[in-house]
């Protein structure tokens, strides 16, 4: 493995300070044998949340599920479909049209108002009916006669009861509704259209994960995509699985026999069982987070943390007098003030540039009297450092993963900002599934709007479950 320390971007630093960047940054090294035991937790986790024994079931962190999504696309569908992503920062509505399984895309993304996220659940639901009208309007599809199937991505933990059916666990990220949990989010959905009008104009079919639809949109791209992941604000995986390997499963056995699980890994650790490699940063960002104690494993590498996770180091340097002379500049001393689109962009400096950091400093509003260039170089390595840790973390999950379906070859569907736009991500992220999955071929693959995309697929799906009776 690639040492997360690498010490090259400070090679010119002054000794001092860089004895000072070592101590506080060997804390935060994950080796192999860290790598190893996440596996191993992740393995064993999935296991108990497998098995038949309700005790045992509780025992897991992991909230996996059964979806009762049973076929994949078989490239011959047609006909139109609207598809709905709501659970990141942004909510999105896609109408799919479909001639023989070749699919034609219209998409839109709307920022969800932070007042409506920590908002009641009505407002939510209303903004996104409100969303789908101006969608209707813009794209002039309000005038059909026969109501447009529609599949709707809602990305927090939940108990799926029937394809169109489910009831919310808790809820995550961003997003600290005071009402909601237990509630079938299509009802609320039909609720909402209902109030703008809008309920004979769709039949809502099926609601799933992100995971579960980024799965589906990068099956209709590659056959062998047979995991989904969320690499986002939060992050999550879901997978096929064959029915026999599943043993509390009580459905029927009948033709496609597999389904899709949703592993739901983000709160993994809740009760402790990753402690073995969490640091002070991780439980800072807890205690500064919308859901404190819970969710732990996303918090220590997903989108909405990670630029947190930076900015508390860069706090503790500073403490320990290696940056700034021991003044922390005020565009760093708030709380989530580092966001992890600064990292990606720090990210993007190759070798010994510094270009992009500074870039994303003066985005920060910091001016270049304050960052010397011992500090910027520190900046960098420490972003570079922090990248490489968070993509070793989520990498050893889904190495686990991988294990588990004892497939040859399996290409991994990933969907989210921070594997999107984080420049090295994905390298790191393949260090560690060559060397942990000697058994399979594995290829990551990017699949951009998965997740909205995906919610039309999964309602293709939902139609043809139907047609043929499975459940
Ligand atoms: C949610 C998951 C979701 C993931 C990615 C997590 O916070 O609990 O259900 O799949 O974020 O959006
Ligand atoms: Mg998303």
């Amino acid at each position: 493995l690639t040492e997360q320390w690498t010490g090259q971007f400070c090679a010119s630093v002054n000794a001092e300070k860089r004895e000072k960047v070592v101590k506080v940054l060997k804390d935060l090294v994950l080796n192999a044998d860290d790598v190893a035991k996440i596996m191993k937790v992740f393995t064993s986790q999935m296991d108990l949340a497998n098995g038949t024994d309700e005790g045992k079931r509780k025992q897991s962190d992991l909230l996996m599920d059964n979806t009762h999504v049973r076929c994949l696309m078989d490239g011959t569908e047609s006909g139109d479909y609207l598809g709905l992503d709501l659970g990141g920062t942004n909510f999105r509505v896609v109408l799919i049209r479909l001639k023989k399984g070749v699919a034609e895309t219209t998409m839109d993304n709307y920022t969800i108002p932070s007042d409506v996220l920590c908002g009641p659940t009505k407002g939510v639901f209303d903004f996104i009916a409100n969303k789908i009208m101006d969608f209707f309007e813009k794209h002039d599809i309000d005038n059909r006669k026969e109501a447009l199937p529609l599949g709707f991505t809602f990305s927090f933990p939940s108990t799926q009861v029937a394809l169109n059916s489910s009831r919310l666990v808790t809820w995550t990220k961003s997003f600290k509704c005071p009402d909601g949990v237990g509630e079938d989010p299509v009802k609320l959905l039909e609720q909402a259209l209902q109030r703008r009008g809008l309920a004979d104009k769709v039949d809502v079919v099926a609601v799933m994960n992100d995971t579960t639809s980024t799965l589906l949109a990068g099956n209709y791209i590659d056959k062998k995509a047979r995991i989904g992941v969320i690499l986002g604000t939060g992050s999550n995986a879901a997978f096929v699985d064959h029915v026999e390997n599943i043993e509390r499963w009580t459905g029927d056995t009948k033709d496609p026999k597999e389904v899709v699980v949703v592993v739901e890994w983000g709160c993994a650790g809740d009760n402790g069982c990753l402690d073995f490699y969490r640091t002070q940063y991780e439980k800072e960002v807890d205690n500064s987070s919308n859901h404190v104690g819970s969710y732990t494993f996303e918090k220590s590498f997903s989108g909405l943390y990670l630029g947190e996770l930076v900015r508390l180091v860069l706090v503790r340097l500073t403490q320990e007098g290696a940056l700034f002379d021991g003044n922390l500049p005020q565009s760093l001393s708030e709380t989530w003030s580092l966001t992890t689109s600064h990292v990606t962009e720090m990210e993007r400096d190759e070798s010994m540039s510094t270009m992009h950091t500074r870039e994303a400093l003066k985005q920060l509003q910091m001016t270049s009297s304050e960052a010397t260039e011992d500090d910027v170089a520190i900046i960098r390595e420490v972003a570079a450092m922090i990248s490489r840790r968070a993509a070793y973390i989520v990498a050893a999950a889904i190495a686990a993963l991988v294990n588990r379906t004892q497939l040859p070859d399996v290409t991994v569907a990933i969907d989210g900002s921070l594997y999107e736009n984080h420049p090295k991500f994905h390298s790191c992220m393949m260090d560690i599934l060559n060397t942990f999955c000697p058994k399979s071929r594995v290829k990551l693959i990017l699949v951009k709007d998965g997740s909205g995309l995906g919610a039309g697929f999964v309602a293709v799906s939902a139609l043809k479950q139907n047609a043929a009776q499975l459940r």
